[in-house]
């Protein structure tokens, strides 16, 4: 089955006052919906059409030549942005809570310096690209990571993706211009808390992060 733009956990006007409805028509309802169409075209032939998503992540080296950056760019665009989706909500905000709370003491010493030094892989990925939250299976740490363009942490490593802050211009330029610290600093108001522990739930249990079934409502 083709790539389908998946359907937002929220309303596009409930994120108001911190993300405006017509921004999002724009973000989710354009820039969303191109990336999915335009992987649709870039996995014509593949073989790989009806690979999930975030399986199709952690493949992306399998791609041809002639078809993997078209892969990568609007693959990670369909992938990033439904991530980015999933954990933002309306009411949303204030701390991690329980043992996402406590992993997040003892790997960045306290929630303050954690949001201090994602603020900063935001606010210094250089041109267009994402910060992110992330866990390492491997030593089961958390660790704070940027990226370039499209690309993700499951492309190139086996890092699993919690949660993540658009820093491409199309995602505040319309409400705050060039001053990506506010979009960053808005940001912290929408982050669904209980969202980002479900990922790392999930991703603690070996099972896929984005689930497209139960991101729709
Ligand atoms: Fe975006």
């Amino acid at each position: 089955m083709a790539h389908t733009l998946p359907k937002t956990p929220w309303a596009l006007d409930e994120l108001e006052p911190n993300y405006k409805k017509s921004t999002l028509e724009f973000h989710y309802g354009k820039h969303h919906q191109a990336y999915v169409n335009k992987l649709n075209d870039a996995l014509q032939g593949t073989g790989m059409e009806d690979t999930a998503i975030e399986e199709l992540m952690t493949r992306v080296n399998e791609i041809s030549a002639d078809k993997k950056q078209a892969v990568i760019n609007n693959g990670g665009g369909h992938y990033n942005h439904t991530l980015f989706w999933m954990i933002m909500g309306p009411n949303a905000g204030g701390e991690a809570q329980g043992e996402l709370a406590e992993q997040i003491n003892k790997d960045f010493g306290s929630f303050e310096n954690f949001k201090k030094e994602f603020a900063n892989a935001a606010a210094t990925q250089f041109g267009s690209g994402w910060a992110w939250l992330t866990w390492c299976p491997e030593n089961n740490k958390l660790l704070v990571e940027k990226s370039l363009n499209q690309d993700n942490c499951l492309m190139n490593s086996k890092r699993k993706p919690l949660m993540t802050i658009d820093v491409w211009e199309h995602a505040y330029y319309l409400e705050h211009q060039n001053l990506r610290p506010q979009w960053i600093e808005t940001f912290w108001n929408l982050v669904n808390w209980q969202a980002v522990e479900q990922n790392w739930q999930n991703a603690k249990a070996g099972k896929a992060i984005i689930n497209l079934e139960t991101a729709t409502v």
